[in-house]
């Protein structure tokens, strides 16, 4: 079974979160600060910690992911593409 088709309007009446009232450039700079702040959060490698620990990821580069992935679904609810 495939999702419902989502409607735009539809959409854009229920979702509160919604980046009605940004210009494109707005959108535009909100979207590169979204994939500034994932850059930053995305190791260049992982530490001692993460190769000690069983599930191969420390608390703290755990908790980095997990926040990268709240910036990635923010500009989805949002419908800014971020770019990677
Ligand atoms: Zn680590």
């Amino acid at each position: 079974m495939s999702a419902p088709p989502v409607y735009p309007a539809l959409r854009k009446a229920l979702c509160p979160a919604s980046a009605r009232g940004l210009d494109d450039g707005q959108r535009e700079v909100l979207g590169q600060a979204l994939a500034d702040a994932i850059a930053c959060r995305t190791p260049d490698f992982f530490c001692a910690g993460c190769e000690d620990h069983p599930a191969g990821l420390c608390d703290d580069h755990a908790a980095d992911l997990d926040l990268t992935d709240a910036y990635l679904a923010l500009g989805r609810e949002l419908g800014i593409e971020v770019a990677r």
